[in-house]
């Protein structure tokens, strides 16, 4: 049982967990795919560095600071968080499923919807961002997952559990999963139906019917996690008080993936006030 796991290593995750270690709490980082910090060629607006510093030096510096102090650092893709009864938490990888007491998300900007046409017009109305929170409504019908990735197919398998008539549609992308759920390549032209979804129509012409089209690209975001936890969401982003504390017991949010200023400064400082706030929660909590 963990103190604390965070997801996502780059400023936002790092200073929150350096807030947790210095207290003495039994910390996790995970982290997997691209940082937002990682793709800047030059910071020079971060205090400290008068000659400037590559945004992957500063990533893998906070890293390195994480692990000098004794924090764990793993390079795993978290596919899933689930609330347990006690108000615990499983934190579920593409290796392990790890307990924690709190949980800090700080996956940074992702964007949730993929541009084919329909996808925003069938919201709710068979376009879904979740498989454990709508694969119920589908039960014995068709459905397909957009996605090339582990979370597709792990989304997938989520919906295996309803219905038997799971397709994965890469959309022209090639599938870099070994699965067994079927899976067809071809290019997207847009979703069909009337009131919802009817099915996929893809560039080549060929129809494909489905009654459900679970949205699942890349690697999943902080807004997919919010989501299968009923955490508040506005659009793409968490909504959190001001000391990163989402509507849910122990989990906070920091950084890029709540909004406001996308700067490195901000997510610092959101994650010091995550660490702080999941620190007094894990204080009061024993
Ligand atoms: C080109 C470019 C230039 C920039 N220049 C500047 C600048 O000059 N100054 C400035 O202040 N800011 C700059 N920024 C913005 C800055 O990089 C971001 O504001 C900052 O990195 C946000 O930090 P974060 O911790 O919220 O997210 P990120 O740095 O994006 O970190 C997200 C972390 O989450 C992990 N992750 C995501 N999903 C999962 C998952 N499912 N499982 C496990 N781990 C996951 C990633 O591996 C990563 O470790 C720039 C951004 C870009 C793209």
């Amino acid at each position: 049982m963990y103190d604390s796991i965070i997801i996502g290593a780059g400023p936002a995750g790092i200073s929150a967990s350096l807030y947790l270690k210095r207290a003495n709490k039994n910390v996790l980082v995970l982290y997997y795919g691209q940082s937002e910090l990682e793709k800047a060629h030059k910071i020079d607006n971060f205090y400290g560095f008068p000659n400037g510093i590559s945004g992957k030096d500063l990533y893998q510096n906070g890293i390195n600071q994480a692990k000098n102090l004794g924090v764990q650092v793993s390079n795993e893709e978290v596919l899933n968080i689930q609330m347990n009864e006690d108000f615990c938490y499983n934190v579920i990888t593409s290796k392990n499923t790890y307990k924690s007491k709190t949980v800090i998300i700080a996956t940074g900007n992702k964007k949730l919807k993929p541009n084919i046409s329909g996808i925003e017009k069938f919201e709710g109305m068979g376009v879904s961002y979740c498989a454990i929170c709508d694969g119920f409504f589908y039960r014995k019908k068709d459905v397909v997952v957009l996605g090339n990735e582990l979370y597709a197919v792990s989304e997938a398998e989520e919906l295996l559990n309803v219905t038997p008539n799971v397709t994965i549609l890469t959309n022209g992308k090639e599938m870099k999963e070994n699965t067994n759920i079927k899976v067809n390549t071809k290019k997207i032209e847009k979703i069909l139906g009337d009131e919802r979804v009817s099915g996929i129509l893809f560039s080549d012409g060929e129809i494909l019917n489905c009654n459900g089209v679970f949205v699942a690209e890349g690697v999943a975001g902080g807004s997919n996690f919010a989501k299968k936890l009923g955490i508040y969401t506005d659009g793409d982003k968490i909504v959190v008080d001001e000391n990163m504390q989402t509507n849910a017991p122990g989990i906070y949010a920091c950084g890029n993936l709540v909004g406001g200023l996308l700067q490195i400064n901000k997510a610092a400082y959101e994650g010091a006030m995550a660490g702080l706030a999941a620190v007094k929660y894990i204080n009061e909590k024993r």
